[in-house]
C-alpha cells in the first residue's frame, strides 16, 4: 500500500521510485539520551548519524516518517551558495560575511556529494544548473554576478548565457538570458533520505517514527521532551522541524515561516529532445521561483507555486500544468503522473536560522529553499559542535535574523500579502 505523508499534500514521484523506504517503530516508552533530536529530515538525520558514529547515545523522533517533510519531496537542486547571491549579501553584511556564508555552502556541496559517495548511496546526481532571467531589466545583475563570483569569490564555474544560448539549453524561448553553473547539480532527494536513514541506523542512533514532540522544557539541568509516546530526558536537544514547527517552540516559529511549494512530474518526455538537452536543473529569477529539471529517466519535474491562497491548490496538477505551458507550450497535453507539495522554511533575510532557544536546546532551519545541501551540512555541523570538534555552526548563530512581523495571529497573513505582492511584480 502506498504511504501518504500526513503533513505534505500529494503522492510524490520520489516516493513512487523509492519502494524500499525503511520503516521505524513508534517510541516504545520514556527513555534517556545524551542528545534528543526532533525532526527526521536531512538536518535531524545528519545530526543523528554523525553523533551516533562518535559513540553518542542519540534518540531521533519524527511525528511522521523520515522524509515526510521537505527533505523527501523537494526539487533536488543543489544550487550554489546561499539563497541570496553572495554579491547581494555583500551589500548588506560586507565582503567577509558574504565570503564565509558562500564558503559554508561550498563545503556543504562537497560534504553531501562525499557522503553519498562514501556510503555508495545512489542519489542520481546529474551535473549542471541554469539560472535564467524572466525580465530583460535584470541582465546587468546577472552579468555582474558572474563577474563577482569569478573574480572575487574564487568560483570559476559560472558563465553568462545570452538569449541564443539560453533558448538552446532550455529548449524554450521564455527567458531572456541566464547563467550556466557547471560546478553543481541535482539529485533524487528521497534516495538521499533513505541512504542517510540507513547510515544513521547502522551507526546506532535510536530512530522512531510516528512520535510527535508536544513540549520541550528544562527540568533540573536536563532537557525534557514530552512526546505522544512518553518523555525523552536528555543532556541536550536539537529542534530540526524547519517549516513544520507548528506551535512546538515559539522562537523557531516566529523566525522560520512555512511557504508551500508544489511539484509535478510528467510522464517520460519521448520525442521532446530539445528540452534541457544538457540535463541541467533550472531556477528562474521570479520572486516566487519556478524550478525544473529532467529526471534521470527523462521526465520533467516542474516546481513552483501561486501565492494567492494560503491553502493547497485543489488540483496541484492543473496548477503546475499552467506554469509548464508558459515555458513549454508543446507540453500542453503531456500527462502529469504525480503532483505533490511541501513546506519550505524561509526566514526574513533568506539566510538559515540557528539559535540556542534555551540552555542546551538548539534550533536549526529556514534554509529558504537551499536546504538540500545546507540542511545536511548543518546537521553534521551540529554534531561536530556538540562533540567539540568544530565551531563552524556558530557562524549562523551570529547572523541577525529578525522575527517575522505580526505576532502569532497575523504573521502568516502578512507574509502572504507580501508574497502576493511580489508575485504580482513577477508578472510585470
Ligand atoms: C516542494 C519543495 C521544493 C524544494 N526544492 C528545493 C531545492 O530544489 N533545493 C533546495 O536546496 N531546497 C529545496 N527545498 C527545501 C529543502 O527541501 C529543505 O530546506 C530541507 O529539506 C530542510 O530539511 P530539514 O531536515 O531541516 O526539514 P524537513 O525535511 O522539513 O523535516 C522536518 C521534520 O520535522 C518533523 N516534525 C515537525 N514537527 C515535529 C514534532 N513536533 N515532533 C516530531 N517531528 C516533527 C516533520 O515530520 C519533518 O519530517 C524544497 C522544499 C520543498 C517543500
Amino acid at each position: 500500500m502506498t504511504w501518504q505523508s500526513p503533513i505534505s499534500p500529494g503522492y510524490s514521484w520520489y516516493e513512487a521510485t523509492t519502494p524500499e523506504r525503511p520503516a521505524f517503530p513508534v517510541m516504545p516508552g520514556s527513555r534517556k539520551a545524551d542528545v534528543a533530536i526532533i525532526g527526521g529530515g536531512y538536518t535531524g538525520l545528519q545530526a543523528a548519524c554523525n553523533l551516533a558514529r562518535s559513540g553518542t547515545d542519540v534518540t531521533l523522533i519524527d511525528a511522521c516518517r523520515f522524509g515526510d517533510g521537505a527533505s523527501g519531496r523537494n526539487g533536488g537542486q543543489f544550487g550554489t551558495g546561499q539563497r541570496v547571491w553572495a554579491d547581494e549579501t555583500e551589500e548588506v553584511l560586507g565582503r567577509e560575511w558574504a565570503q564565509r556564508l558562500f564558503d559554508m555552502a561550498e563545503n556543504a556541496k562537497r560534504y553531501v556529494l562525499g557522503f553519498a559517495e562514501e556510503h555508495a548511496i545512489d542519489i542520481e546526481f546529474m551535473p549542471g544548473q541554469l539560472s535564467v532571467g524572466h525580465k530583460a531589466s535584470l541582465e546587468r545583475d546577472y552579468r555582474n554576478h558572474v563577474e563577482a563570483m569569478t573574480e572575487r569569490y574564487g568560483y570559476p564555474h559560472l558563465s553568462f548565457m545570452d538569449r541564443e544560448e539560453t533558448v538552446s539549453r532550455l529548449g524554450s524561448s521564455h527567458y531572456h538570458f541566464g547563467i550556466r553553473d557547471t560546478g553543481t547539480g541535482h539529485i533524487h532527494p528521497m534516495k538521499l533520505v533513505v541512504g542517510l536513514v540507513r547510515q544513521a541506523a547502522l551507526a546506532g542512533a535510536h530512530l522512531y517514527e510516528g512520535t510527535k514532540a508536544l513540549k520541550i522544557e528544562k527540568k533540573g539541568g536536563a532537557v525534557v521532551i514530552e512526546t505522544t509516546s512518553g518523555t525523552i530526558t536528555a543532556d541536550r536537544a536539537l529542534i530540526a522541524c524547519n517549516g513544520y514547527i507548528g506551535n512546538l517552540e515559539p522562537v523557531t516559529a516566529s523566525h522560520v515561516m512555512p511557504i508551500r511549494s508544489f511539484i509535478g512530474a510528467t510522464t517520460v518526455l519521448h520525442g521532446h529532445t530539445g528540452i534541457l538537452p544538457g540535463g541541467e536543473s533550472v531556477d528562474d529569477s521570479r520572486f516566487v521561483v519556478r524550478y525544473f529539471r529532467k529526471s534521470k529517466d527523462g521526465r520533467l519535474l516542474f516546481g513552483g507555486r501561486e501565492a494567492y491562497t494560503a491553502d493547497n491548490p485543489r488540483d496541484i496538477s492543473a496548477h503546475i500544468r499552467r506554469q509548464i505551458c508558459e515555458i513549454y507550450p508543446d507540453l500542453a497535453d503531456v500527462e502529469i503522473t504525480h503532483a505533490w507539495g511541501g513546506s519550505v522554511g524561509i526566514t526574513m533575510p533568506r539566510q538559515p536560522f540557528c539559535r540556542e532557544v534555551m540552555p542546551g536546546v538548539t534550533t536549526i532551519g529556514g534554509y529558504s529553499g537551499h536546504g538540500v545541501m545546507l540542511a545536511n551540512y548543518c546537521g553534521k555541523l551540529y554534531a561536530e559542535l556538540a562533540l567539540g570538534k568544530s565551531t563552524e555552526l556558530d557562524l549562523l548563530k551570529q547572523l541577525k535574523i529578525p522575527a517575522f512581523p505580526g505576532g502569532t495571529r497575523f504573521r502568516s497573513a502578512l507574509l502572504f500579502l507580501a508574497l502576493s505582492w511580489y508575485s504580482l511584480r513577477d508578472r510585470f
